[in-house]
């Protein structure tokens, strides 16, 4: 899925922060550094392998993969769907790289008919809830087009009042309380943003809607951003959002499976059993039809921050004045899906895999989401081909997964995760995810805070092809031109103060990274290029739109694939991990210091003991600075006792080995096998999506959760959890060195 404001917010969002190094590049005279972990000997020979595979991806093989990905909608689980992935298996085995189909069998819904939502007062009137054909977009006629519709929407029929709940999050509830309005018993219209739909529809059920309705605002990603499509890039108006509303926060995956691999003989749930589907039915509406209920709502005039882009003041509803009819019809099956798993074998590791995935499965033709991602795969694994003809070996396992069902809820990731997940846990060394590749020019990345140096480091090596520089000085003056952060001070983003690294996010959800780092605590990264991106999860994420909008020339296409290669071939060949835990110390601290200006604002503050965190810390950071020296003085020592010929060399390649070890267990060590609260099979202690922020991470997610809910017992027993789970990793990365 990935959500394209996502990447708004990623922009938003990466502030200067003013504490790291320069983000110096170098000139094209000065001598390259070694690469992270890499010997000097490695380190020329691993630039030079480099070089070669980022001469390969190219704009005109992109632009015929993504016309072949894109020809037919290919929704999970169609025939069309398993016609993308034969296409991806062939093209793989065609460089050379062994390649099969997976299948799993999964509860997936399709629309029996399109969605009903009908005016039934103060007039009668049926929306149209279809996207109109556009002469200038050839596959906006497509008969195969799936109609607007939400997946894991059950069926359902209801008549009764409508209320406008702006984003339909708790906030907008409890404003709407104030005006005396509340959703028991009538239906909700809601405008997409903010967070996952799927949070919208368990706060709707939650608080007593019968239906939910969700639209477009133009204010978000329609007119009032700018020229909407075919003339510009943004939503038009008979244009919606399809998308699933599964409770991903709670679990992805199949529904009736949880915990386990959808595969023959594995016991199912009974529908009435599950519990991360939503039970009142939810439709998606264009803006052009939103309008026809928007606008003759009675009731209060809207709160503060509920008036969207449509040209009329919104008024709240909830009376008898305006009752609508919404209708849904779905078709709930058992049915396969196949993800497409890739093979490089590791020369030396071959039990250590660098794991590559991006989602195949789209809404509709998906040239955005999820296929210019599909397309850098292939441009990498084409790459990675012409590498091993020339007698390249990557020294660990480098593995590429072509994932279905991602659109549903992380199917494809999450039961290949669960049926493995024992040999991950011991061989995973990170999952590179990329999901929407391109959507525009604008470079932007989230990660575990061990790999943040090792994505810079590789956007250093690409080149921006709009302006010729890096990739990295394009995506860090970016971020300077963006509004500077209110938290920083003048003489922080002063001009005489270096420049600093350019952000990169958290991992939240909504994208198949979630079941690698949030179940089993693999070190994970997500990256991309976006862009003014308005037709997002529509029929118009189309070939034409990426040709004419998104990338027309294909070279961000190819920045992509260059620059994820890249990634995954220096975790594959560096002799000692690029996984800085340094970095991790440093931000499990601010997301801490962070939490308990939280409890200190509703003063929580005083039943918190601080101490055993702080000092929990204080240890988790010592020992990443050891492990990061013993790893740099290893690397060292396997060169001069190579060079040398001497017989400490085999005792300096094993005690590298012990250290790479540890740096993948660290990651493991912060989950815990209790999970998280109501939702255990999240495991991560610092990284889980919110309960309420859906695609957004929620950082030390159970101890914020129970700032937010007011809870000091359950703060006290989150923390003590988070607690142990640094002891853990400090205990992890401290064995290394014994
Ligand atoms: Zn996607």
């Amino acid at each position: 899925m990935k959500a394209y404001s996502e990447f708004r917010f990623l922009i938003l969002s990466a502030f200067l922060i003013g504490q790291t190094n320069p983000g110096v590049v170098l000139s094209q005279s000065s001598p390259a550094p070694n690469l992270d972990g890499f010997t000097p000997e490695g380190s020329t020979i691993e630039r030079r392998w480099e070089e070669e595979f980022r001469a390969v991806p190219a704009p005109g093989s992109a632009r015929e993969h993504l016309r072949r990905l894109t020809a037919e909608p290919h929704v999970a689980g169609t025939k069309e769907d398993y016609a993308t992935a034969v296409y991806v298996r062939d093209q793989i085995r065609s460089y050379g790289i062994s390649s099969e189909l997976k299948e799993y069998e999964v509860l997936l819904p399709y629309p029996k008919q399109p969605g009903i939502v009908e005016l039934i007062s103060p007039r009668r009137e049926k929306l149209t809830a279809k996207e109109a054909v556009i002469a200038e977009d050839p596959s906006s006629s497509n008969p195969k087009i799936i109609p607007l519709f939400n997946g894991y929407s059950p069926s359902g029929d209801v008549t009764a009042p409508l209320v406008y709940v702006n984003y339909g999050l708790p906030p907008d509830y409890e404003a709407l309380k104030k005006l005396g309005v509340d959703v028991k018993g009538k239906i909700a219209i809601a405008r997409y943003g903010n967070s996952f739909r799927g949070v919208k529809a368990k706060v709707a059920e939650d608080r007593g809607a019968i239906g939910l309705i969700v639209y477009s605002d133009p204010a978000d990603d329609g007119y009032m951003q700018g020229d909407v499509y075919p003339k510009g890039p943004w939503r038009p108006a008979s244009s919606a959002q399809r998308g699933s509303v599964q409770f991903l926060f709670k679990a992805p995956g199949d529904p009736l499976t949880p915990g386990k691999p959808a595969v023959p003989g594995v016991p199912r749930l009974k529908m009435e059993e599950v519990t991360n589907l939503p039970r009142i039915p939810v439709q998606p509406i264009s803006y052009g039809d939103a309008r026809r209920l928007l606008e003759p709502l009675g009731g209060p005039v809207r709160p503060k921050g509920f008036q969207g882009g449509l040209p009329f003041p919104y008024h709240v509803g909830g009376t008898e004045h305006v009752r609508v009819h919404l209708k849904t019809l779905m078709d709930y099956q058992v049915r396969k899906i196949w993800n497409v798993i890739s093979r490089i074998e590791g020369d030396e590791e071959k039990d250590r895999w660098v794991i590559m995935g991006n989602h195949r499965d789209a809404w509709t033709f998906g040239a955005v989401d999820p296929n210019s991602g599909t397309t850098a795969m292939l441009e990498a694994a084409r790459g990675f081909g012409a590498l091993l003809k020339k007698g390249w070996k990557p020294s660990r396992t480098i593995v590429l997964c072509s994932w279905d069902g991602e659109e549903y809820g992380l199917l494809g990731s999450t039961e290949w995760v669960e049926e493995n997940a024992d040999e991950l846990k011991q061989k995973a060394v990170a999952y590179l995810n990329v999901d929407s590749a391109v959507s525009g020019s604008n470079f932007g990345a989230s990660s575990v805070p061990s790999m943040w140096k090792l994505i810079r480091a590789a956007t250093r090596d690409i080149k921006d092809p709009k302006t010729g520089q890096t990739v990295y000085q394009q995506w860090q003056e970016r971020a300077r031109e963006q509004e500077p952060d209110p938290e920083l001070t003048n003489a922080e983003v002063g001009s005489d103060t270096p420049i600093a690294e350019a952000r990169i996010n958290a991992l939240g959800s909504g994208s198949d990274f979630t079941p690698f780092l949030q179940h089993l605590g693999i070190p994970s990264s997500d990256m991309g290029f976006g862009g003014d991106y308005g037709v997002y999860h529509s029929a118009y994420d189309s070939f034409y739109w990426m040709s004419h909008f998104g990338d027309p020339n294909f070279v961000y296409h190819v920045a992509a694939a260059q620059l994820w290669g890249t990634v995954a071939m220096r975790l594959a060949d560096a002799a000692g991990l690029p996984l800085d835990y340094r970095d991790y110390a440093v931000q499990v601290r601010e997301f801490f210091e962070e939490s308990m200006r939280t409890a200190r604002r509703r003063k929580l503050a005083s039943a918190i003991d601080e101490k055993p965190m702080i000092s929990a810390l204080k240890s988790f950071s010592e020992e990443a600075e050891r492990i990061e020296k013993a790893r740099q003085d290893t690397v060292a020592e396997i060169e001069q006792t190579r060079v040398e010929a001497s017989d400490r060399h085999p005792r300096a390649v094993a005690r590298l080995q012990r250290i790479n070890d540890a740096l993948l267990a660290a990651e493991r060590s912060l989950t815990d096998e209790r999970g998280l609260r109501g939702r255990t099979w999240y495991t991560h202690q610092i990284y889980a999506p919110g309960t309420y922020t859906g695609y957004a991470a929620q950082p030390l997610p159970d101890f914020r959760q129970a700032l937010d809910d007011r809870n000091t017992a359950h703060a006290k027993e989150a923390l003590d959890r988070i607690i142990e789970a640094l002891n853990r990793a400090t205990g992890t990365l401290r064995k290394a060195r014994d």
